[in-house]
């Protein structure tokens, strides 16, 4: 019988031949263990990672999502009656620091745990405020939008009537007159803002008044922004009048891969929370809660100069490439409010290929569509998206950024071997191994 897989086949096909030449099962298990080493060693230690929706955790962060209480079952709501297991008083008392430490870290009046990832935040969003037929409005794809708001993701599965935000393709804007335009014809009962590409704050407050009129929710979906959000250094959306805020946990906000979600409003909380549970998660992590409340906290006192300090990095990365002949967006803007830098690499291959190329230099960047490109150029779009937290978080400033920029323009530019370029990286990022703006570390380094 054909297999059909959508997973890369010579790549499934590669991983049976190992398993099919191991030593028993042992040496299968060894062979798991080979490639995430050869993983620590490449992306962990010998590479510039400039992936946007990739964060570096402290050691302690990292270290919690080993600890004994991840083996421990605990479904449900905080407390002895909520809880279908007895033993949990630990565990509650964890949980419990991580709620009030992340309602300390975003402002708010409540806020969950329990989310393993930001898709699940946006899909508790779907479950409990719009039911199937309904319509919402979401960014699409091409101006920086998710598939988790759109009809390929989770939104899609709840049966919702999905219709875009108008953009303004030169400017990458919304275009409000359209969108007041559209909306009041839509009447949608919820505008959900979830931006994958992100330069610069979006016109909430804007929106929100747009949509007030029949009742319609705005909901930002700040899965990138999170972090930078939590630190100050961007648009507080649940201060603008969005009602709620979903985040990535891995992101800006730099703790363990999840998902999180804030709100205000007492009249969200028994449907948000009874989407959470029992609907979306049961068992939901124990190890990896412990590991968000201390992201939280490392927040709390570093996220201010620690999310500062990527938006500096941002502008000048933006700057040093622009200077060495790489187009970048927003140019006239400063290029970035945010983490995130995203170039026009169309004249250089366009951002697969370049992606790949800079791989080979271990310079570690995504493909990403621009305005401009067609759905026909979703497999292969114009633009290269580089974000600045890990290289942040290693403790570089803006001067290094010049340095990072010189490694993209040798391959890009030059021309030059990626070979010899990856030897310079290698020289560059070696010794760079701490990890700051935690209670490990410090910042500044002492
Ligand atoms: C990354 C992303 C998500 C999904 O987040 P996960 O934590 O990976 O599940 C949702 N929305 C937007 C806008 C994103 O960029």
């Amino acid at each position: 019988m054909n297999q059909f897989e959508i997973h890369d086949p010579a790549i499934l096909a590669n991983a049976r031949s190992i398993l099919d030449s191991a030593a028993g099962p042992a040496g299968m298990a060894q062979e798991v263990l080979n490639a995430v080493s050869r993983n620590e060693e490449w992306r962990g230690k010998r590479c510039i990672n400039l992936l946007a929706p990739e964060a570096p955790t402290s050691p302690t962060v990292r270290r919690l999502l080993a600890a004994e209480i991840g083996t421990r079952a605990a479904e449900g709501h905080i407390g002895r009656v909520n809880r279908w297991f007895a033993g949990t008083q630990y565990i509650d008392e964890v949980e419990s620091l991580c709620v009030e430490l992340l309602k300390k870290a975003f402002r708010c009046n409540y806020a969950d745990h329990r989310l393993m990832g930001s898709m699940l935040g946006n899909l508790t969003v779907y479950h409990a405020l719009v039911k199937p037929g309904e319509r919402i409005m979401t960014a699409s794809q091409p101006f920086g939008g998710h598939s988790s708001n759109r009809p390929d993701g989770p939104a899609g599965t709840r049966g919702l009537e999905i219709y875009d935000i108008p953009y303004d393709p030169a400017t990458l804007e919304v275009n409000l007159d359209q969108f007041a335009e559209e909306a009041l014809r839509i009447r949608p009962k919820l505008v959900v803002m979830g931006m994958s590409m992100t330069l610069f704050p979006l016109p909430v407050r804007e929106m929100v008044d747009i949509i007030a009129p029949w009742g319609g929710k705005f909901v930002f979906d700040g899965a990138h922004q999170a972090g930078l959000i939590a630190g100050g250094q961007f648009q507080d959306p649940l201060r603008e009048g969005a009602v709620i805020l979903t985040g990535s946990a891995g992101k800006t906000f730099s703790g363990p891969q999840s998902g999180m979600i804030m709100w205000n409003d007492p009249d969200l909380t028994e449907p948000l929370t009874e989407a959470i549970f029992p609907v979306l998660v049961a068992t939901h992590q124990v190890n990896r809660v412990a590991a968000l409340a201390v992201a939280a906290a490392e927040m709390l006192e570093y996220g201010n100069v620690y999310m500062a300090q990527i938006v500096k990095n941002s502008k000048a990365l933006g700057k040093a490439l622009e200077q060495r002949g790489i187009p970048v967006l927003a140019a006239e803007r400063g290029y970035s409010e945010t983490h995130q830098v995203i170039a026009n690499v169309r004249q250089f291959g366009g951002g697969l290929d370049v992606a790949h190329k800079l791989a080979e230099a271990n310079l570690i960047t995504n493909k990403n569509l621009i305005p401009g490109d067609t759905p026909a150029d979703w497999d292969r779009p114009s633009g290269l998206r580089m974000g600045t937290i890990e290289v942040t978080r290693l403790g570089l400033m803006e001067a290094d950024m010049e340095t990072i920029a010189e490694f993209i323009k040798r391959v890009l530019i030059d021309g030059e071997d990626t070979q010899s370029v990856q030897k310079d990286v290698e020289a560059f990022r070696l010794p760079l191994q701490d990890f700051y703006y935690n209670f490990d570390n410090g910042w500044p380094p002492k």
